[in-house]
């Protein structure tokens, strides 16, 4: 009998070990900004590398509960959170993982520091990050709106540092006819003199259930049918007792991955609800609080790609096969290098995002870069959830059988992942929004910027690199400018290659601008083998096939 025993992978402090954080905030941040937020970062790396995580795997088994009645035959519906999720709500706000953005203490750049923080918080944390980013697009949308009364009833609560204090929000758009398609939501708001309004309807995906309140989409009775007629509402969850605020929870969905989420099918049976806006265009109203949570979105996606990379680099150094440590069999160091070139791309993609919307809330963007944040939003979120299942699932072939097995907390990894190219707008639907993005305006603005990104890159590999970045959204706009005077059907049935063509030319881009950055003040050559080996690995997908033969692959049958 074999007497070996191999050794889990561990984690160190996840801010020490990451080079790409490090080097990306060292180029990006005033010497101030990153020396005030210094402390926290460490915090954060200390916990999600050490605790946090040791307690993800120690609570690997629980799950959220869903009590509906009490002893006495009182509908309750009280959910039992697991101990993990309970501490990252303290966390959170005592961190202040929403408030950053809003205290702003470094201006724009507090945006950049208020995610470096949630990438790290995040992989250890369960998903928690979800009712974060709900809470921080809930926050930006009352902002938005106007609407004084809601912003000093519910703002203080979202932003706040007290975790007794602290209020997370929930946005409920899902019904059981779509998620995508939420112009046919069917709620119904009902004003009635002395009572306000109230919702009647069933709502079919509400993630984090357990905040204290919503914004959330319904049709004002009369009102036209659509998206246009809808309007968004604020709700809160409980009422003055604590008692659900003339609604039911049904059911916790029984999901493949997030499974510490809450994530519940409600019946709204006359909840009071206020108005935010306008009785109307709630849809658009609550686009807001979706580019927000995309941004989140991407943001967790490179995170996650990071942990199953340092889980998988800390393994590859520990078990031996064939004679020698993994780390050191060319193949599988070299299956970790492809690994690690595409978080890199992906990386900077996020934070390129992270760092336009910065601007966007100081009124430092210009025209042009709110049109870029507006395309590299769905753009970002997209690309970096694709690529997050496809690094996730080949770290966890990097284990071998081990990655298979649910005590390694590795297969949870995998799981979550998938749904971040689900949420939030699947691939196909955010693909259809970046075509809406560009409008007329076509792609001078991304093209402008990659032009600006790459005019420092002088190291000859890097330079070639820009040639083929410069080509790829050359022949994008080709393609664009082609297929829309085709008609829409042709516009269309290209738009996933298209979108995902202008997140890696991006990514190529923004990885060439921080190599030349590390070359020249790190003497670091680990970035542009990174982008080298990134764009090798292809970065113009818009190989264009005959639309016509494609349907016929469609529907095979
Ligand atoms: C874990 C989890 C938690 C969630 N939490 C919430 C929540 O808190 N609040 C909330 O409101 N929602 C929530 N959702 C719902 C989620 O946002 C939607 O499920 C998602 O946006 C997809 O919508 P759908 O289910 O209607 O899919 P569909 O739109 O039916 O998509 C099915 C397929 O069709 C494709 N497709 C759809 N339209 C088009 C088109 N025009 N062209 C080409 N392809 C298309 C999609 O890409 C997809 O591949 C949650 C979902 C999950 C999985």
């Amino acid at each position: 009998m074999s007497s070996f025993v191999q050794a889990p992978p561990r984690l160190g402090n996840q801010y020490h070990d990451d080079r790409v954080l490090r080097g990306y905030l060292a180029r990006t941040l005033p010497e101030e900004a990153l020396a005030g937020a210094a402390p926290a970062l460490e915090r954060m790396g200390a916990l999600a590398g050490g605790e946090l995580y040791a307690q993800q795997l120690a609570e690997r088994g629980l799950e959220p509960a869903l009590e509906q009645w009490d002893a006495w035959g009182n509908r309750v519906d009280r959910i039992a959170l697991t101990p993990l999720w309970r501490r990252a709500e303290e966390l959170a706000a005592r961190e202040g993982l929403v408030a950053l953005a809003y205290e702003a203490p470094f201006g724009r750049h507090s945006r950049v520091l208020q995610f470096a923080l949630a990438y790290l918080f995040t992989p250890s944390t369960d998903v928690y990050a979800c009712p974060l980013a709900m809470t921080d697009g809930a926050a930006r949308t009352l902002l938005a709106s106007g609407n004084r009364a809601l912003i000093e009833r519910a703002l203080p609560r979202l932003t706040s540092r007290d975790p007794a204090r602290f209020w997370t929000s929930g946005q409920w758009m899902t019904e059981a006819i779509g998620g995508s398609d939420v112009g046919l939501a069917e709620t119904v708001a009902r004003s009635t003199p002395g009572e306000g309004w109230r919702l009647y309807g069933r709502k079919w995906f509400t993630s984090a259930i357990t905040s204290q309140m919503a914004l959330t989409l319904a049709r004002p009775e009369g009102s036209a049918p659509g998206g246009k007629g809808l309007a968004m509402f604020y709700v809160e969850t409980r009422d003055e007792h604590g008692r659900p605020n003339r609604l039911s929870i049904d059911r916790l969905k029984d999901k493949l991955g997030t499974r510490k989420l809450p994530t519940a099918e409600l019946t709204l049976e006359g909840t009071p609800a206020v108005p935010v806006g306008e009785l109307a265009n709630g849809v658009r109203a609550i686009s807001t609080v979706l580019n927000i949570t995309r941004t989140w979105n991407a943001v967790a996606a490179i995170a996650y790609m990071r942990r199953g990379l340092a889980l998988a680099r800390a393994y590859a150094k520990a078990r031996v096969a064939f004679g020698a440590p993994l780390a050191q069999q060319p193949l599988h160091a070299d299956t970790l290098a492809g690994l690690q070139a595409e978080f890199e791309a992906a990386f900077h993609l996020a934070f390129f995002v992270v760092e336009l919307l910065g601007r966007d809330e100081c009124g430092e963007a210009s025209e042009e870069q709110q049109a870029l944040l507006r395309l590299l939003t769905p753009v970002a979120k997209l690309t970096t959830g694709r690529q997050c299942v496809a690094v996730v699932s080949e770290v966890l072939e990097a284990f071998g059988g081990a990655g298979y097995v649910e005590e390694t907390g590795l297969p949870a990894l995998l799981r979550d992942a998938q749904v971040f190219s689900i949420w939030e707008g699947t691939t196909n639907v955010l693909s259809l929004d970046a075509l809406r993005a560009i409008g007329s305006r076509g792609l001078a603005p991304l093209t402008r910027e990659a032009g600006f990104l790459l005019n420092g890159v002088r190291e000859p590999e890097l330079v070639a690199l820009s040639a083929r970045v410069q080509a790829a959204l050359e022949s994008a706009e080709a393609w664009w400018q082609k297929n829309a005077g085709r008609g829409q059907p042709a516009l269309e049935s290209g738009a996933r290659r298209f979108a995902l063509t202008l997140g890696r030319s991006t990514a190529a881009a923004l990885l060439a601008r921080q190599a030349q950055w590390s070359l020249d003040h790190e003497k670091d050559r680990r970035p542009l083998a990174a982008a080298l080996r990134f764009a090798a690995s292809g970065i113009n997908l818009l190989a264009d096939p005959d639309a016509s033969l494609s349907r016929l692959l469609a529907d095979d049958t």
